[in-house]
C-alpha cells in the first residue's frame, strides 16, 4: 500500500464536496486525527487518520511549497 503524506498547510481535494460547495480543504493538524478547514466557508473538523485518507481524492497543494 501507497502511504501518502500529508503535513500541515496541504491543500486537499475531498471526494464529496461540503455542503457549502467547496470540495477543497486546508490541512491545520496531522497525527492520529487530521484537523481540516474548510476553503469555502472556513468550517473545522477532526478526523480520524483512516477516515480523513479515504475521504480524500487528491492533494492539490501548490508545488510552489517545496
Ligand atoms: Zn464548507
Amino acid at each position: 500500500m501507497e502511504s501518502k503524506s500529508f503535513k500541515v498547510g496541504d491543500i486537499v481535494k475531498m471526494k464529496k464536496p461540503h455542503p457549502c460547495g467547496s470540495y477543497e480543504w486546508e490541512i491545520l493538524r496531522t497525527g492520529m486525527d487530521f484537523g481540516i478547514k474548510c476553503c469555502g466557508c472556513g468550517h473545522f473538523v477532526m478526523l480520524a487518520r483512516p477516515k480523513f485518507e479515504k475521504a480524500v481524492k487528491a492533494v492539490v497543494t501548490p508545488d510552489t511549497e517545496k
